[in-house]
């Protein structure tokens, strides 16, 4: 009998031959996102959903992972039997998906964080205040799908101060990762801490997860608040209080 599998099919169990995606032709050169990984392993350096890699990257590899990233787009949109060859709506999308994860949604992975200039307290300013709200932008590990809200951000100054505008700046930066809302709030308390050294710091974030809007439950009013409190916002109960009650006042002055 003639067998009419095609060749990449074995016999025994009737399915595709998967080829890890380290094996190679020996004279192709190693794709960049495999380059990358590689060094990022040798340098023991993370490079989860969230983490940072800026520092690892080389000049001109950005632009070789566009193309990388669209090539496998526009696999991924064959394999959704979708005809890109002839539908005009599709034909660049895989282009447009790798620059808008890149260099957009995802943009706090690869690009550096955006340059703050932090000054000395001089005055030795002690008095908290709350900048807020700040819109936040990111998308959830799990589907890659957005969380969109809002952020509030809570100072009690330290050694340094950084101008109102640089806090959207690094939460544009920090929240533009595949997150979850519980560690991307810590990770945004962290870069703060670093940038003003902070007597004490509470942030507290409201952001609805289209995981639960557009798929899975379809929630559509459904929303996710966490907070941290570091420092004295979290040794004081009165400071945080004051914090909470700040916010609420932000929050009725938008009609929100
Ligand atoms: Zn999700």
């Amino acid at each position: 009998m003639t067998s009419t599998l095609p060749s990449s099919f074995s016999a025994a169990t009737d399915s595709p031959t998967v080829v890890p995606e380290t094996v190679v032709p020996e004279s192709a050169p190693l794709p960049v996102s495999l380059r990358i990984r590689q060094r990022l392993d040798a340098a023991g350096v993370p490079y989860l959903a969230n983490d940072n890699i800026a520092e690892q990257l080389r000049d001109g590899e950005m632009d070789q992972l566009e193309i990388e990233v669209a090539g496998k787009v526009r696999e991924l949109l064959r394999s959704l039997v979708i005809d890109i060859d002839n539908d005009h709506n599709t034909e660049e999308t895989a282009e447009r998906v790798a620059r808008m994860y890149l260099h957009e949604v995802f943009k706090g992975r690869y690009h550096h964080q955006p340059k703050i200039a932090s000054f000395p307290n001089v005055k030795k300013l002690d008095e908290i205040y709350t900048v807020g709200p700040i819109s936040i932008r990111s998308a959830c590990s799990h589907h890659l799908v957005p969380i969109l809200g809002n952020c509030w951000i809570g100072i009690k100054p330290g050694e340094r101060v950084i101008g109102l505008s640089k806090f959207s700046r690094v939460a544009d930066w920090v929240f533009s990762r595949p997150h979850i809302q519980e560690e991307a709030v810590m990770i945004l308390a962290d870069e703060i801490e670093r940038l003003c050294k902070p007597q004490g710091l509470a942030i507290l974030v409201k952001a609805q997860h289209y995981c639960m809007k557009w798929r899975g439950v379809k929630e559509p009013q459904t929303s996710m608040v966490n907070s941290v409190v570091r420092g004295d916002f979290r040794h004081d109960p009165s400071l945080k209080a004051e914090f909470f009650e700040l916010v609420k006042q932000q929050e009725s002055m938008l009609g929100t």
